[in-house]
């Protein structure tokens, strides 16, 4: 294959992006701009052109998922070879492997679920649990912050938690004990001892460079300080290292992310090259215009400016519902409005805040018999937390409505709760929700019943993996991806932003989360919230999203925009066919006095000629020659006034600029 065929579908900048010989290279540029297509393509491009072997070429990103996606794109680019992608983690344990064998050592255990260590070492404490302090933890590995260091990293980063941070780190230094003890290593650990294996043996660290020479990296602006060390140990001083990435999709900040590796990359890596790109081919320039309004209106740096390259589409919406019921019903009538002739139901998508909020949309598709996929988190029946919930449930005696109220774990909404506790409480919520609404149906209820109702009204059949579906995704999860029609729903304060967003930080995080959300939809976008939402047994009045604001406006100017631009495309189509008409009939002299005289009297009255007469209306006239007042009555739309006004005028003007030859008037 011709390496230039690789050229073809880019355009000007993108092109520039895919041959750029210098690198380091740093691609940085908005939502749907083409950067993973650039990524793709340059990596074909050289190894086509035998400038880079294509298995050599290491190609990294965060997820599973979306290194998936890539292997996808690349498979699809003609290579003889292919590259080796994967995520950091992933490449990692591979090398480590390597290296263990290599030296003779059993690896080491992976400790992939850390709750039972941590439960464990907090023991009785109860005020803090042990996914916050998985969180912390997390947080501090991914910033290279050690124990030692944890009170004062984390009164900088103003990160608060149940306990005070010494204890954390007290915490902290007793879980990596544990874990030397037990030869167990957690993912975190994965990075950490292949960036150091690769420090201390040279030998490791030169067969590794050789093996990996080019190193490529999506969604750079996610990268944080323990993956960039890793990456750092992987080049070894080499060059060949190139990145794409946008800064305003930055959203793992609180996980220990840090933008800041992309926007300062020449200081990282100096000599870099940044090429920038302007151009948008995902979206619609209403949903683009809408997009950048989110990030116009808040604490985010302001919205790039993108130049949209798809045609016109409909201006974005947002509905309010009374209750979460009723959005997810809302959202399930309007998927199946959207299953155009032709199209599939994976073209479109349902986006969400939280997992917790999964299950009513999952209800009410099922309900409607529409084909769905929960991605990027399980679906909601299959949450461990789900089936153990049900499993207390059925353990208890007594009624079902007691069983219910004793698995409530509201109030969810605890600034406190680290990310996972919460999501698994939000779960519970949701199930003692579900279980009201069952017995609402059902008064005397079982546990039992509740399960064969939640199984027959909630669980969908896996629709399978190449199976056309509509797909349930949080917005987290749908980073890098993109539908023709996106729904947005739960667009409330309190899930956008999250309530425990708090900080400014936090809140421009939240924000951020959703301009990635917003830039995911091609043609159609279609936001939601509810005026009241079920936790557990609680239903609370909501209010919309915050970010609603400036996202409302942009669409409000975008329809009084397009009303315009209908009004002059109809008035052009008029014009047309009065010229074509003129050209027959010779009225374009008439017209052309009208015109005339009109504006001598817009002049005189310093007011603009369409207040005068509309050109609607001169052409009203011009088709009607009104030659007598009675005439003047039967031209639609010169009401009585103008006619009063101008009648006279009118009459004279038609009356100098006879139509010879017309039909009508040779039958007179
Ligand atoms: P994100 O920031 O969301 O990850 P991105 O910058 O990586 O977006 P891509 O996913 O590479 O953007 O591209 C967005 C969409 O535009 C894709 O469907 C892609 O195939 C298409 N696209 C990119 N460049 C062009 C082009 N020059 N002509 C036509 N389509 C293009
Ligand atoms: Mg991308």
């Amino acid at each position: 294959m011709d390496p230039a065929a690789l050229l073809v579908g880019l355009d000007e900048g993108q092109r520039r992006a895919v041959t750029a010989p210098e690198h380091p290279l740093c691609i940085m540029a908005g939502a749907g701009s083409g950067k993973t297509r650039v990524l793709t393509r340059r990596i074909a491009y050289r190894a086509l052109g035998d400038d880079a072997d294509a298995r050599h070429v290491l190609a990294l990103t965060f997820t599973r998922k979306a290194a998936g996606e890539l292997a996808d794109r690349l498979a699809r680019l003609g290579l003889r070879d292919l590259p080796t992608t994967g995520t950091f983690h992933a490449v990692a344990w591979a090398q480590l492997h390597t290296w263990w064998k290599g030296r003779g050592v059993a690896p080491p255990e992976l400790l992939d679920r850390k709750g039972r260590v941590l439960g464990r070492l907090l023991g009785r404490v109860t005020r803090m649990s042990v996914g916050e302090l998985a969180t912390e933890i997390e947080w501090a590995k991914a910033r290279l912050v050690g124990p030692d260091h944890y009170p004062v990293a984390a009164a900088r980063a103003d990160r608060r938690s149940g306990l005070p941070a010494d204890r954390v780190a007290a915490l902290y230094a007793a879980y990596e004990e544990e874990k030397r003890a037990r030869r167990v290593v957690d993912f975190d650990d994965l990075l950490e001892r292949c960036a150091d294996a690769l420090d201390q043996d040279v030998t490791f660290a030169e067969a590794q460079r050789w093996r990996f020479r080019h190193v490529f990296v999506d969604e750079f602006q996610d990268v944080n300080p323990l993956q960039h060390r890793l990456l750092t140990a992987w080049l070894g001083g080499r060059s060949d290292l190139c990145v794409v990435g946008d800064p305003n999709q930055a959203i793992y900040r609180w996980n220990g992310a840090d933008a800041g590796f992309l926007l300062e990359f020449p200081r990282h890596f100096p000599g870099a090259r940044v090429i920038d790109l302007v151009d948008n081919y995902r979206s619609s320039p209403q949903i683009l215009g809408v997009a950048t309004a989110v990030l116009d209106g808040g604490a985010s740096s302001p919205a790039p400016r993108l130049r949209a390259h798809r045609p016109d589409g409909p201006v974005p919406t947002v509905m309010a519902y009374p209750t979460d019921g009723d959005e997810a019903r809302g959202v399930a009538r309007a998927v199946r409005d959207h299953h155009g002739v032709g199209g599939g139901w994976a073209r479109q998508a349902v986006l969400v805040r939280t997992n917790a909020q999964t299950a009513l949309i999952e209800q009410a598709l099922h309900a409607a018999r529409i084909p769905f996929r929960v991605k990027g988190t399980a679906p909601f029946m299959s949450r461990s937390e789900v089936q153990q919930g049900l499993a207390t449930l059925d353990r208890s005696s007594g009624p079902l409505r007691a069983a219910l109220a004793d698995l409530d774990p509201s109030p969810v909404e605890d600034a406190s709760l680290a990310d996972g506790e919460r999501e698994r409480r939000e779960s519970l919520a949701t199930l003692v929700r579900l279980g009201h609404e069952f017995l609402g149906l059902e008064p005397d209820g079982t546990a039992r019943e509740l399960r064969w109702w939640l199984t027959a009204t909630v669980r969908s059949d896996d629709p399978g993996p190449g199976a056309d579906a509509v797909e349930i995704v949080t917005f987290h999860a749908a980073k890098g991806l993109e539908w023709p029609v996106v729904h947005l729903a739960g667009l409330e304060d309190g899930l956008v932003p999250i309530s425990h967003a708090r900080s400014t930080e936090a809140a421009a995080e939240e924000q951020r989360l959703l301009y990635v959300a917003v830039t995911r939809a091609e043609q159609v976008l279609r936001g939601t919230w509810a005026e009241q939402r079920t936790f557990g047994a609680r239903t609370m009045a909501r209010r919309p999203s915050p970010f609603l604001g400036p996202l409302s406006r942009a669409a409000a100017a975008l329809r009084a925009e397009s009303a315009a631009v209908d009004h002059d495309r109809g008035l052009a189509r008029a014009r047309a066919q009065l010229d074509a008409l003129h050209h027959r009939d010779g009225r374009a002299e008439l017209l052309g006095a009208l015109r005339e005289w009109r504006a001598g009297v817009a002049r005189a009255a310093s007011i603009p000629p369409g207040v005068v007469l509309s050109d609607v209306l001169l052409a009203e006239v011009a088709e009607h020659r009104p030659l007598t007042v009675a005439d003047l009555a039967g031209v639609p739309g010169l009401g009585p006034v103008k006619a009063d006004e101008y009648g006279v005028t009118l009459l004279a003007l038609v009356a100098a600029h006879p139509a010879a030859g017309r039909a009508t008037d040779r039958e007179r």
